[in-house]
């Protein structure tokens, strides 16, 4: 049985690559910081060996990888949160770019024939200087979040330069699902949605203002006129496994080869509920970014030719399965007063 070992398994795309590898008959084994309340938010499967350590404690990864020796690496932690990581360029690094190498460099000692997957991100094209972005578009990052991507794929390519190590980078553009965390984008807008359906002009969630994400019947948003490449976390998931089973280690961009605005991400969602967005949606001047990447769009036609993977889930299923994920939620955690609303769309 092949085993694959994923740093980062808490995350949504830990818990989708996880079912996809059990799925095709994987042994998983994955590490998180706090196992236990790990365990409690996210039901795990029971196959998979969660196992606690911190990518930054070189002796737990040590010890985790010398059990296992795993086929496969997926290191898909990180802090995630691009803005926010304005704020704490010193924990960034720590786990996105020092992580990285620590993992490379102890793959190489334990287990030096393993594959290992890299998680890099659209947003080392900061904003882009072409339209659309694939391989070979230029770095131009915009905040700590990118510059500590950047540091880890060029270790990627480093790595497998000088020690032969089959490293690959998946080049992520933005990917949402039902388990994105709340501060992303389409996850607000999904929520908005949902707290429309249900009636409900308060939510009980707050933004990164620590603000309702809906007040007075508003969903508070950035700029809308922001673009974005978005996809499925469950279609990128299968693109991570296929690209450690190419012959040889490259780089690959990951993505829809679509942009949509913010805006039409908000009329897509709110009609699916059955309200027109512009009743429901306000830019709010304090949540727009000082320095936005302005519009994203991947070229995925590399991995569509040499790899046969494309993106299969169209924009508009995404957003109905995430509002219908968030009407269940708010469903449960509201109860009486808006349980006899639900039904999915
Ligand atoms: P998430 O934020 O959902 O998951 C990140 C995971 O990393 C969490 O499980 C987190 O666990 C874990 N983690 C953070 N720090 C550490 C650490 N020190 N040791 C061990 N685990 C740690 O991200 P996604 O699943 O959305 O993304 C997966 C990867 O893809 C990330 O590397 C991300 O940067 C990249 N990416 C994602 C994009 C997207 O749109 N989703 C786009 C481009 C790239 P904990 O609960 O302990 O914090």
């Amino acid at each position: 049985m092949r085993s694959a070992f994923v740093a980062g398994i808490t995350g949504q795309d830990g818990w989708y690559l996880s079912q996809n590898l059990l799925a095709k008959g994987y042994q998983v084994h994955g590490i998180a910081r706090h196992v236990e309340s790990s365990k409690g938010c996210t039901p795990f499967d029971s196959r998979i060996n969660l196992i606690d350590a911190d990518l930054c404690k070189s002796d737990q990864v040590e010890a985790a990888l010398q059990n296992i020796c795993p086929d496969e690496i997926y290191n898909l932690a990180a802090f995630s949160r691009t803005y926010a990581s304005i704020a704490c360029p010193d924990e960034v690094f720590a786990v996105n770019a020092r992580g990285a190498v620590i993992l490379f460099d102890l793959a190489r000692d334990i287990c030096p024939n393993a594959r290992i997957f890299q998680a890099s991100s659209s947003e080392m094209f900061g904003k882009p200087s072409g339209q659309p972005q694939n391989e070979n578009t230029p770095f131009n990052p915009l905040n700590p979040y990118a510059e500590s991507k950047i540091y880890a794929h060029s270790a990627a390519t480093e790595y497998r330069k000088h020690y032969g190590q089959f490293i690959a980078c998946g080049i992520l553009f933005n990917h949402e699902s039902e388990r994105s965390a709340q501060h992303f984008a389409i996850q607000k807008i999904a929520h908005g949605a949902a707290c429309a359906r249900l009636g409900l002009h308060e939510s009980p969630l707050k933004n990164e203002l620590n603000m309702p994400i809906v007040s007075d019947g508003k969903l508070h948003m950035g700029n809308l006129m922001a673009s974005r490449d978005w996809g499925y976390a469950k279609d990128y998931v299968e693109a991570m496994w296929t690209i450690l089973q190419h012959d040889t280690a490259e780089d690959f961009v990951i993505g829809t080869g679509n942009s949509f605005t913010l805006e039409r991400i908000c009329e897509i969602a709110y009609l699916a509920v059955g309200k027109h967005w512009q009743d429901h949606v306000q830019s709010d001047s304090g949540l727009l970014r000082n320095v936005d990447a302005g519009r994203t769009q991947a070229d995925p036609n590399k991995i569509k030719k040499l790899l046969q993977w494309r993106a299969i889930t169209p924009i508009e299923v995404i957003i109905k399965n995430m509002i219908n994920a968030q009407i269940a939620k708010l469903s449960t955690e509201l109860g009486g007063s808006v349980a006899h609303l639900r039904s999915n769309l």
